[in-house]
């Protein structure tokens, strides 16, 4: 045990304590029995430096109390070698983020990639409530994905499942090409498309102006008529391999209304079914889902 029990911790034990590490900032959150918020805390990440990261983290899982420890990671654990990938907060790449958080902490902890966090908060008590399988989206920064079956988060063999963002984009068309450039290595990753920066180089290439997704979403340009039916072609295919019951986005290109009705009614031509049942809901906990999905990793797994 982490630290032995007085008698003031009997409120405060058996809480489920999720942390969320960002690029930009930590966030840890503590959820009682009932599943409500009794803590949560959000500090400046680290930047670049490892140890400080591990003991920023330590700090705010002791001030949020006693209970099973959950980590959303950017990235995810290598089944392989145990030690952090595909991060793109790099200096977590090749650590043993899990080995050494469970000996600062001195308790076995959860570890899982944010996007999976997200679907799981989701699935548990938000827009998938009740759903069998969950598909969580996030449109941000970057593309990301995370499949939930049961209320469980389905890993993968290779702990990429969901990864759909670097998949290319299905049936590229003439307004698609050339093909982008993807941090990856790859070309026509689905994120050069339908990541918040993927839809700023869409609508430089045509006008030559720089301007935020937002500002490009409140302007109405084409541009986002082109997003929401590459999003629509996307998606139709995690809908035939995955048919999930719900799909789930997050992420800043979330709070695009016109999402929700027109890319269910682009996507059925894609989609190898007579009809789709399929729902595509916005986010409940919107923000809060990547540290709330970690305080639920240790739910229903045993
Ligand atoms: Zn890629």
């Amino acid at each position: 045990m982490r630290r032995a029990l007085g008698q003031w911790d009997q409120t405060v034990k058996n809480l489920r304590i999720g942390v969320d590490v960002g690029g930009t900032k930590i966030e840890a959150l503590a959820l009682d029995a009932a599943g409500r918020e009794v803590f949560r805390r959000r500090i400046t990440t680290p930047r670049g430096d490892y140890a400080a990261t591990i003991r920023a983290i330590e700090l705010l899982v002791r001030e949020a109390g006693e209970g099973t420890v959950g980590v959303g990671i950017p990235g995810s654990i290598s089944s392989k070698t145990g030690l952090v990938k595909n991060a793109n907060s790099t200096w977590l790449i090749g650590k043993p983020l899990k080995r050494d958080l469970e000996a600062a902490l001195e308790t076995e902890i959860r570890i899982e990639n944010d996007a999976n966090c997200f679907a799981l908060s989701e699935a548990t008590d938000g827009a998938g409530k009740g759903a069998a399988v969950v598909f969580g989206v996030i449109l941000g920064t970057g593309v990301g994905g995370g499949v939930v079956v049961q209320g469980r988060v389905l890993a993968g063999a290779n702990r990429v499942a969901g990864e759909w963002g670097h998949n290319p984009l299905p049936a590229p068309a003439a307004a698609d090409l050339p093909l982008p450039d993807c941090y990856c290595g790859r070309r026509g990753c689905i994120e050069t498309y339908l990541s918040g920066p993927g839809l700023s180089r869409d609508y430089e290439r045509r006008t030559g102006e720089r301007k935020t997704a937002e500002e490009i979403v409140s302007l109405g340009d084409p541009a986002v008529q082109s997003y929401i039916e590459r999003l629509a072609r996307a998606l139709a295919g995690v809908i035939n391999v995955l048919d999930p019951d719900v799909i789930v986005l997050g992420g800043g290109m979330s709070n695009v209304a016109r999402l929700y009705t027109e890319v269910p009614r682009l996507w059925t031509r894609h989609v190898f079914s007579d009809h789709v049942a399929t729902r595509l809901a916005p986010p409940v906990h919107g923000d809060s889902s990547g540290v709330r999905g970690a305080a639920w990793l240790w739910e229903g797994r045993e």
